[in-house]
């Protein structure tokens, strides 16, 4: 006669490779967002480099009206020269003059420093497309990847579940009721063996009685220590 814990040792591997499974399919949607959160930081490279653009292009418009302004005071000043009256007034509309092409002259030089910055920045925000763009390429390969594994552990899963309803089929009712709550209590085996009269899952010793009985298909014999059911296979 067969020990009916054998088939419960048949369920128990089953079982445990059930539980891998369904480990791994809860850990995918984090695996993902793991993923997705490596794309951020391209994301973040990009949109500061563009930031960095727009607020040279404001402080470049800046300048222009600036130097607009000082423009616009030149023409004036030079209409107001021609109408000066003594040599002194005259000689005051130059000095304003000078002192405004100046000014244009100084904003000038800052124009083409900012447009140099923006040649560059352009360049940057390039590179930075660029990669930001490989890096989409690797993270959806990556999710692609994910969801094959997926589909591929979901196919097993099914063929294990398939296999545990034909284990169980030929396990009492009541057994598989004590064993189904000391696994899912345990959370690794309900079931294991006596080795070398100790418990293979607390590995306490054992009263040599209790191997003995773990020997015996008409009893079920129960770990003293951790709970777990015990057969004695020889
Ligand atoms: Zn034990």
């Amino acid at each position: 006669m067969a020990h009916p814990l054998e088939a419960l040792l048949v369920l128990q591997e089953t079982d445990r490779k059930i539980a891998k499974l369904q480990r791994e399919i809860r850990d995918i949607p984090a695996r993902k967002a793991d993923i997705e959160k490596q794309l951020e930081g391209a994301k973040i490279k990009l949109s500061q480099a563009r930031e960095a653009l727009k607020k040279n292009a404001a402080d470049l418009k800046q300048l222009e009206v600036e130097a607009g302004t000082h423009s616009e005071k030149i023409i004036k000043y030079k209409q107001q020269q021609m109408e000066a009256k003594t040599n002194d007034q005259y000689r005051a509309f130059l000095q304003e003059i000078a002192a405004a092409e100046k000014v244009i002259s100084s904003l000038e030089d800052r124009e083409i420093v900012l447009m140099e910055q923006a040649e560059a920045a352009k360049k940057v925000i390039a590179e930075r497309e660029t990669e930001l763009k490989e890096e989409e390429g690797g993270v959806s390969e990556e999710k692609e990847m994910l969801e094959d594994r997926l589909k591929e552990v979901q196919e097993d899963l099914n063929a294990l579940i398939a296999d545990r309803g034909r284990i169980t089929a030929t396990v009492s009712p009541s057994l598989l009721a004590k064993y189904d709550r000391l696994f899912a209590n345990k959370g690794d085996f309900a079931v294991v063996q006596v080795e070398k009269d100790h418990c293979s899952g607390c590995h306490m010793k054992l009263p040599p009685q209790v191997t003995n009985d773990a020997l015996n298909p008409a009893k079920l014999v129960i770990c003293n220590f951790c709970g777990r059911m015990l057969i004695h296979l020889r």
